[in-house]
């Protein structure tokens, strides 16, 4: 069993809009948007990042959005909701400030003991707030939303899934061990994690399987503090039988990826060097970033990517 693995590192989804996305992510629910940067392997589209005020690996949401694209149709064999830790007492608030802003989904209930506020991304996606006692993370302010009430990072991410065993059995190769279930929800967590370390699988045997668009996850990623434990993790994996791909730069991590038996794509990235490696902690995400092989390309992106409106 693994132990480099600390919980997620960030979460990446497809949008339709990005100026909507931004809006969303920024002024909506607060976050700060720590990188302007294009998607590396296809630069005419933007990957943009949320996340704390320094995008501290376990808060960073990230996205790449296609201004034309059409909604994904859910199903299994991907990841459902992205859930956000908020402090104690916060839900209330946070239902009034979400229904004032039409945001849609809204539901209420209760998820292994914690209250939970469901509610759905400008593009359909599954998410959820998920009240925390004493989360150790710092709230990101600057987007306008009290200390008492803003997110501290991810808590969670619930995949869907036919059968889950065999991802059941790859969490655990991974480190996470099974905390709980409730209903069809099977939840693990990884021990001493970073506090975004919770995993639930949910299991749906009839469901179709999903059809990825807008609103879509595209793949999770999971922390490991740097470059040694990620070839520690890659060199396990492949011993296992999992085709796992080369370790690839993307500036402000180091990446390896691998498509898991339950059809979700996963990630694990390196908490080095981070987002504050080419931009100043006071103005990250204002600025676009492209990485040096796209960087011929800025011209015209800048022409052709669609605005967006100011970091916060
Ligand atoms: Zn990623």
């Amino acid at each position: 069993m693994l132990n480099q693995i600390k919980g997620l590192h960030h979460v990446t989804s497809l949008a339709s809009s990005a100026a909507g996305n931004n809006a969303f992510f920024t002024d909506t629910l607060g976050l700060r948007r720590v990188k302007k940067t294009v998607n590396f392997d296809a630069p005419d589209v933007y990957h943009l990042y949320y996340g704390d005020e320094t995008g501290t690996p376990g808060t960073v949401m990230t996205y790449f959005p296609f201004p034309m694209a059409a909604r994904g149709r859910p199903g299994v064999g991907e990841v459902g909701t992205t859930a956000f830790a908020v402090p104690k007492g916060s839900l209330g608030a946070w239902a009034e400030r979400l229904t004032a802003r039409g945001v849609e989904g809204l539901e209420t209930g209760s998820r292994f003991g914690d209250d939970v506020l469901a509610f759905r991304g400008p593009d359909g996606d599954g998410f959820a707030l998920v009240e925390t006692a004493d989360d150790p993370r710092a709230a990101w302010t600057g987007g306008g939303i009290s200390e008492e009430m803003a997110i501290r990072g991810f808590h969670s991410a619930a995949m869907r899934l036919k059968d889950d065993a065999a991802t059941a059995e790859l969490l655990g190769f991974m480190g996470y061990e099974k905390v709980g279930s409730d209903g069809d929800v099977t939840r693990f967590a990884v021990p001493g994690g970073n506090a975004a370390n919770v995993i639930d699988l949910e299991r749906i045997p009839g469901a179709p399987h999903a059809a990825q668009g807008a609103g879509s996850v595209h793949h999770i990623a999971f922390a490991v503090e740097n470059r040694a434990r990620q070839l520690e993790v890659r060199e396990a994996l492949l011993d296992t039988g999992y085709q796992v791909t080369p370790v690839i730069d993307r500036d402000y991590f180091w990446a390896i990826y691998f498509r898991t038996p339950g059809g979700v794509l996963f990630e694990v990235a390196t908490n080095e060097p981070g987002f504050d490696r080419d931009e100043d902690t006071a103005r990250l995400g204002e600025a676009l970033k492209l990485p040096s092989q796209h960087e011929h390309l800025r011209q015209r992106l800048e022409r052709a990517l669609e605005p967006i409106g100011e970091a916060a």
